[in-house]
């Protein structure tokens, strides 16, 4: 697909959510990064002058910019969202009040009944809502945010098996530091440690992935009825958050299907080839150890979901481990997968 790049900017863009955008729009074939934002602390340094905590370099392209003000109309049309909830819970809509098309990592609006939590490969569909949200809303510009990092695993896990039917299912998550934002945990919290409990994230998990699978019309989107249990835990992982699950079916599933619709997942952004679409969404590992963090959470330049460990559920139907890159399919990258998305299928015209 031949498109002119196009302007966009990132509100937030000194977080390591932030970050990852600068990082992954440097050298985007259809988006250019011309225009950052961040809180007041940051404003008018250049983002050279800033803490950079990825491991790549901060790209020469975005050295020089200059961190602006939060100011709705300012900047371009398109804007990136890794801003924290609580500011994104009113920046975020008077962005779009103010015609800027915002495409979020945040959890402010997830559950807004007109605005799409968007996973490309499972809802492309939802995008459908955009035209009601901007009615509704009274807006020029919109909202599209991305699930949490959490959720989007266990949701492209399960949206695999939609055609079973899974009706039930438990989720524990072991959860990496770079998921609470810099400088997140106190190392003496964390370090030889495992903390049983992440505010607010059990909920999210258990109430987000019935919207991604539910189905949409243009009154709004119907949960899936699938019923979640989520638990979830900080462990000493830099970045990818581990998950086991355990599932059932409306009706009994062999393994060797539930296998081969792993192995066989794809969706829209596949078809059209998006710039971020991972080639294999989900990744069957077989060898009895993985997936692995430090080992497996790179795959596909972490827009890959690995699973591993299928086996039957003496207590459910069938249960496997799951892992992604927080960051990267987590937030920035799916982002910019819904993004790629939304251009080709010309909402961003
Ligand atoms: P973070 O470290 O808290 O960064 C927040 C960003 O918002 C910073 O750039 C901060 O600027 C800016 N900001 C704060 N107050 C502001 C204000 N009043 N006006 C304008 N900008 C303001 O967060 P993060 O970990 O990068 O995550 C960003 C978002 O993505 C959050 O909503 C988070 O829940 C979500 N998310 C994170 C992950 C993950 O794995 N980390 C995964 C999925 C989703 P300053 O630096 O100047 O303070």
């Amino acid at each position: 697909m031949m498109t002119p790049r196009i302007e966009v900017g990132v509100l937030g863009a000194t977080g390591p959510v932030g970050q990852q955008f600068i990082a992954r729009l440097a050298a985007h074939p259809w988006f250019r990064l011309g225009w950052v934002s961040a809180s007041q602390r940051s404003e008018g340094r250049h983002l050279a002058d800033l803490a950079w905590q990825l491991a790549q370099p901060l790209p020469d392209a975005a050295r020089d910019l200059v961190v602006q003000p939060a100011t709705p109309g300012s900047g371009p049309r398109i804007v990136f969202s890794a801003l924290d909830a609580a500011t994104a819970a009113t920046l975020e809509p008077a962005f779009a009040a103010a015609g800027h098309i915002v495409i979020s990592n945040a959890s402010s609006h997830r559950l807004d009944p007109f605005v799409p939590l968007l996973v490309p490969e499972l809802n492309p569909d939802h995008l459908s809502l955009v035209p009601v949200q901007q009615r509704e809303c009274g807006w020029r510009g919109a909202i599209v945010t991305n699930p949490n990092c959490s959720t989007v695993f266990l949701a492209m896990a399960l949206g695999a098996l939609r055609a079973f039917e899974p009706c039930k299912a438990l989720v524990t998550t072991l959860q990496a530091i770079s998921g609470a934002g810099y400088p997140g945990v106190a190392s003496l919290d964390i370090v030889g440690n495992v903390i049983p409990r992440i505010a607010g994230e059990e909920e999210k998990i258990e109430r987000e992935t019935r919207k991604i699978l539910g189905r949409c019309d243009e009154t709004g989107i119907a949960d899936h009825p699938v019923v979640i249990s989520a638990t979830t835990t900080r462990v000493q992982v830099v970045d990818g958050h581990t998950e086991s699950v355990s599932v059932a079916f409306e009706r009994p599933v062999p393994l060797d299907e539930v296998r081969h619709a792993i192995d066989s997942f794809s969706g829209r952004p596949q078809a059209l080839h998006l710039p971020s679409a991972p080639a294999h969404p989900l990744i069957y590992l077989d060898h009895p150890d993985r997936p692995q963090p430090r080992l497996d959470v790179g795959r596909e330049d972490g827009m890959a979901v690995c699973i591993g460990r299928l086996r039957a559920c003496p207590v459910l139907d069938a249960k496997f481990v799951v892992l992604g890159h927080n960051t990267v399919r987590g937030a920035a990258g799916a982002a910019l997968l819904n993004a790629e998305l939304m251009l080709a299928e010309h909402l961003l015209d």
